[in-house]
């Protein structure tokens, strides 16, 4: 590891990059995180119906992502706002992925919700307001699925892969690392995209990191160029928000692509995916060796 960190990391030993485990890959049914190529996971902030929630999936699907994103149990800012259809909107998820053959991840509030959860789930969403929640990330560690775990808006990185060796010292090291974005001074955008987090990431933890352009941006006409910077940068992926009639959103409608908008960014990404992959061959110590 880079002197620069003298130990800062390395201490979190499960989850920190070594000589000896460069990268790990996260399996999700047949799709690697973390391996040859960036997964995309798009979907609604929030499942709001089947129509809507169906006719995302075969969207997003038809556009290259691989992953339905899609929140069940909300963590709303307001109390007054819509928490999500709780088990209902998981047996839309489980609909969904029979429709389109996506896999799904949702978000786990609460260490009590983690068993009924898991039956459905693929990955299991770790949101930045529970970063810190500890006898949630253990309870997660036990859980036998893959964690998405997203980093808290006033987390620094040394935080955010404290938590992951959480998870994993409760059992549990298929974990993806999420970039949503912090809080800071600047005001114009929902939360700062922290670019660097993931340059960072790579270099000290073999976990792979994906972004979420749509919760650093808050606003949708950001999103397709922070991604391409993802892209850009190396990350394994992006979690998007995506819905059929944005303005009509329950949750996040300013910062969620409409289809077309979706359509026109994975196009867009194109020549950023090649680059992603030249950039990959002539280095290889980027890429997952004799991963687990
Ligand atoms: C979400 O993914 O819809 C969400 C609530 O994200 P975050 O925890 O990053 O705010
Ligand atoms: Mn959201």
């Amino acid at each position: 590891m880079h002197p620069q960190w003298n130990g800062q990391f390395s201490c979190f030993d499960l989850v920190a990059r070594t000589a000896h485990q460069p990268c790990s890959i996260v399996r999700v049914r047949d799709l690697e995180i973390g391996g040859d190529e960036p997964v995309v996971m798009a979907g609604p902030c929030a499942v709001e119906s089947e129509r809507q929630l169906l006719e995302t999936a075969e969207a997003v699907a038809r556009a290259g992502a691989r992953v339905l994103r899609g929140g069940a149990y909300k963590p709303r800012s307001s109390p007054y706002s819509f928490q999500g259809l709780g088990i209902d909107g998981l047996k839309l998820l489980h609909k969904a992925r029979e429709a389109t053959g996506l896999a799904i991840v949702t978000e786990v509030m609460s260490e009590k919700d983690v068993d009924v959860i898991a039956e459905y789930a693929d990955i299991m969403q770790v949101g930045t307001r529970s970063m810190e929640n500890y006898s949630l990330l253990e309870a997660l560690g036990r859980c036998g699925r893959p964690v998405l775990l997203k980093r808290g808006m006033v987390a620094t990185l040394e935080d955010l892969l404290r938590s992951a060796q959480v998870i994993a010292m409760a059992g549990n090291v298929q974990i993806i690392l999420c970039e949503r974005g912090i809080r800071t001074f600047e005001t114009a955008t929902r939360n700062t995209l922290d670019i660097a987090a993931v340059a960072v990431l790579k270099l000290v933890s073999r976990l792979p990191v994906i972004i979420d352009p749509s919760h650093a941006a808050g606003i949708r006409c950001l999103v397709p160029a922070l991604s391409r910077a993802a892209i850009a940068i190396g990350a394994d992926g992006l979690l998007v928000e995506v819905h059929p009639a944005p303005e009509q959103a329950l949750s996040d409608g300013n910062q969620s692509l409409s289809f077309s908008e979706f359509r026109q960014m994975m196009t867009d990404l194109e020549p950023y995916l090649s680059l992603q992959r030249e950039d990959r061959r002539a280095r290889p110590e980027l890429i997952a060796m004799g991963a687990d």
